[in-house]
């Protein structure tokens, strides 16, 4: 084939991102918020909806629509930059900041996709491991920094799939040591009840991602980025225009006019994270850790694959972690108590079928 031998060879070994897909299957695998809307505000979104010119571009700038979300997010005019789910601000991050060096500098575990995007888009990546409490080894992340000055830094916080924030005065020590840009993940941060937000006003090489996937809008493909202006004047140039749909900038507006409503489901989540968490502990050879995201990571004293299978066979899907560095573990999205039920039950059964 011909185009193997055009294609760089990191695109080429890499298997991709798969997303599992079973019809009629329990996702738990990818952590969306798992309630709906109520018909009456679904259906005044879908009259917005209906109003859209669709021969026409959507609004370029979006200017009205960043400015609502700086104010929600106590933050200046013009510090904010939408995506196309936050997965595209980090590809718009690699792209700019493909410094002289292009180093891409991320913990592990931690989310994927800063690694797929960092290789494809030419960076190269710069691993360190988490300590053994999955917090920052703050020793390790400097002396990489020292020696390779990487250009990004991304740091979920919480991270996925661990759950837990790291320490506040680890990741501060990386703000001030490194040369490059710090990128605070903040996914997670509404099920947290902590942001680092606040950080903006200490320094100036930090930026915030958040998106509202995990709130109740995955569908609708929004992130946000947060930070400093003249990083966002950079960051621009390589946007691509009209990056955001119409449809997507009509829900950003409604997430924001019903914000008591996704709130109201976050406070149900975290509610639901703590039943699940105890139940989890209480099943023989199940070792949940504490989470402050939407989503329980935890490792079993059996082979994790086989676990995975018997749930997937029950219609249940999680996200399977077993590889060298998280033996035998696995993640499972916080669902509403029925999913919940059905979750415990199809682990309790595929447990004692391999014999606890
Ligand atoms: C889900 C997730 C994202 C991606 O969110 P989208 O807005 O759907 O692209 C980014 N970072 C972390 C840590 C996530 O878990």
């Amino acid at each position: 084939m011909i185009f193997r031998d055009i294609i760089s060879k990191k695109i080429f070994e890499q298997s991709g991102y798969i997303a599992p897909e079973q019809k009629g299957a329990i996702k738990m695998d990818a952590n969306e918020n798992p309630f709906s809307l109520q018909e009456p505000l679904k259906k005044r979104l879908l009259e917005e909806m209906g109003k859209v010119n669709l021969n026409r571009y959507p609004e370029a700038g979006a200017l009205e629509l960043r400015n609502r979300f700086a104010r929600y997010y106590g933050v200046k005019k013009d510090m904010v930059m939408l995506g196309n789910g936050s997965d595209e601000l980090i590809q718009m991050l690699c792209l700019t900041l493909k410094g002289k060096v292009s180093g891409v500098l991320v913990p592990t575990p931690t989310f994927v996709m800063y690694r797929i995007i960092a290789v494809n888009t030419g960076n190269k990546v710069l691993e360190v491991r988490l300590d053994e409490n999955f917090d920052l080894d703050i020793e390790a992340m400097l002396t990489k920094i020292r020696a390779t000055f990487p250009s990004l830094i991304f740091l979920s916080c919480p991270n996925s799939p661990t759950g837990n924030l790291f320490s506040r005065d680890k990741i501060e020590a990386i703000i001030k040591k490194t040369s490059g840009v710090v990128v605070i993940d903040e996914a997670y941060a509404d099920f947290s009840g902590e942001t680092l937000l606040p950080l903006l006003k200490k320094y100036d090489n930090l930026v915030f991602l958040k998106t509202l996937s995990k709130l109740g809008l995955a569908s609708m493909r929004l992130g946000f980025l947060i930070g400093p202006r003249d990083i966002i004047a950079q960051l621009d140039k390589v946007r691509l225009p009209y990056n955001v749909n119409c449809l997507s900038q009509i829900a950003a507006n409604f997430f924001l006019d019903n914000h008591d409503e996704f709130s109201r489901q976050v406070l149900q989540i975290v509610k639901n994270r703590g039943e699940l968490y105890l139940r989890l502990k209480e099943i023989a050879g199940i070792k949940p850790y504490p989470s402050s995201a939407n989503f329980i990571f935890f490792s079993c004293a059996f082979d994790a694959d086989r676990i995975y299978n018997k749930l997937a066979a029950d219609g249940i899907i999680i996200k399977n972690f077993n590889t060298k560095l998280t033996r035998n573990c696995m993640r499972v999205t916080v669902g509403n108590s029925k999913e919940n039920k059905a979750f415990l039950k199809s682990l309790k059964s595929a447990v004692s079928e391999l014999g606890a």
